[in-house]
């Protein structure tokens, strides 16, 4: 999924325009500038190519998800939904706004399977958020009709599918607020940064006070500006700003190479009877960062993975005993070890919630392989990657047959 893998010299063009100036923060110092708002020029660019009314830029990932969740008036002892199979920001800023994660199982698609969501409801529960994992993505009518009948909003962790679509939209554009990451192995990225997306100018407003002390930004007065609100400092830099500005124009370019090379490996992976493919809701819009597939059983996944290291072919993860993607490895929030005392009520809710057993998610991301997907390999190379992957896996299948 890394746009790193082709930075190159309009990074660095847009990266020379701001050490120029030398106004490395957004705002303000209007007159030294020269012109110059990076951050600014992103936000637009953003708010275009993904069709969304509103964009606030933030320092990453986490802290859109944060800032978000605050915009949305998340708070004290709300439930907030996700699944158990996502990267760890995801309950890190549900805590950071003092509510409580209600993780759920997810299904084949390998995020939220909307039985599970419809049956975690409570009066408490504030929020579904959806993590669009792999460069693919959740559910999304179904997702919405539950937060639709139950007055509660959608949150799209879009971080890991920039560029993804679902039957048209843009993933991180379709609930009440999304966010992206633009972290360095992101699909697009800025070293680190992150985004809010919203259609509500209100959610919007917030978001931009919350993620610069409370700033109002209405006036051109920094030192006068009103705070109708608590903030926090997310700021992103106008460094960062820039790389990002020019990777978002590249994406069109990136994802070209990415779903090549994709469909290539899917494409070799179809001969191995035995594998499933993820279940994708809308195949058109997958951003093709992963080639994710499951085993016939766990034991086989396991013996794939060794073989395929043992094969030199890098770059094939096995979640399921990965320390920061799934809930399993979680051992830090299931024991409640973190650093700044909860409240007693958040802390006996969190901790209900993380000890929960998941054996349908367990089932099914003990057999799932993602294979990344690389913007360096020409077609040879990544037909030889998946002749080779084939090979190993055919192997794998047999061989635990006889
Ligand atoms: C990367 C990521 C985040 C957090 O992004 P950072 O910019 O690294 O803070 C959140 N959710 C998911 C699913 C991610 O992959």
């Amino acid at each position: 999924m890394p746009g790193y893998e082709l930075f190159g010299a309009q990074e660095r063009k847009e990266v020379n325009d701001v050490l120029e100036t030398g106004i490395l923060m957004r705002y303000g110092f209007d007159g030294a500038r020269n012109g110059m708002w990076k951050a600014k020029e992103l936000e637009a660019a953003i708010c275009e190519k993904f069709g969304v009314a509103h964009t606030q830029l933030v320092s990453s990932g986490t802290a859109a998800l944060t800032a978000a969740m605050a915009a949305l008036g998340i708070g004290a002892g709300d439930e907030v939904i996700m699944p158990t199979f996502t990267f760890v920001a995801s309950f890190e800023a549900v805590l950071s706004v003092g509510a409580i994660p209600v993780p759920v199982d997810i299904d084949e698609t390998m995020t939220l399977d909307p039985k599970a969501v419809a049956a975690a409801i409570t009066p408490k529960t504030k929020a579904v958020m959806p993590v669009h994992m792999c460069g693919s993505m959740a559910q999304l009518d179904e997702l919405k009709a539950i937060c639709d009948a139950n007055k509660i909003f959608l949150l799209e962790d879009a971080c890991q599918a920039i560029g993804g679509t679902y039957k048209g939209k843009h993933l991180g554009t379709i609930g009440d607020a999304g966010t992206f990451s633009f972290d360095f192995v992101k699909i697009i990225t800025c070293a680190e940064g992150g985004a809010v997306m919203t259609n509500n100018k209100e959610v919007y407003h917030k978001a931009d006070q919350y993620s610069d002390h409370g700033h109002d930004h209405m006036g051109k007065d920094r030192g006068a500006d009103l705070h109708p609100y608590l903030g926090y400092n997310f700021r992103i830099s106008e460094l960062h700003a820039a790389v990002g500005l020019a990777q978002v124009r590249r994406l069109e370019e990136f994802l070209t190479l990415q779903r090549r090379n994709h469909a290539i490996i899917c494409d070799a992976l179809k001969g191995v009877e035995g594998i499933t493919m993820r279940q994708i809701p809308d195949a058109a819009g997958d951003t093709g960062s992963f080639a994710s597939f499951f085993m016939p059983t766990e034991e086989m996944a396991r013996e794939a993975i060794k073989a395929l290291q043992a094969e030199g072919v890098a770059g094939n993860f096995y979640w399921y005993d990965n320390n920061w993607h799934y809930i399993r490895k979680w051992q830090h929030l299931q024991s409640g070890s973190w650093m700044n005392r909860f409240y007693d009520e958040q802390k006996k809710q969190v901790l209900h919630y993380a000890n929960q057993a998941f054996p349908v998610s367990d089932a099914i991301m003990g057999r799932c392989i993602s294979s990344s997907i690389s913007l360096l390999w020409d077609e040879a190379q990544a037909k030889e990657r998946g002749a080779k992957i084939a090979a190993i896996l055919k192997k794998v299948i047999v061989g635990a047959a006889v």
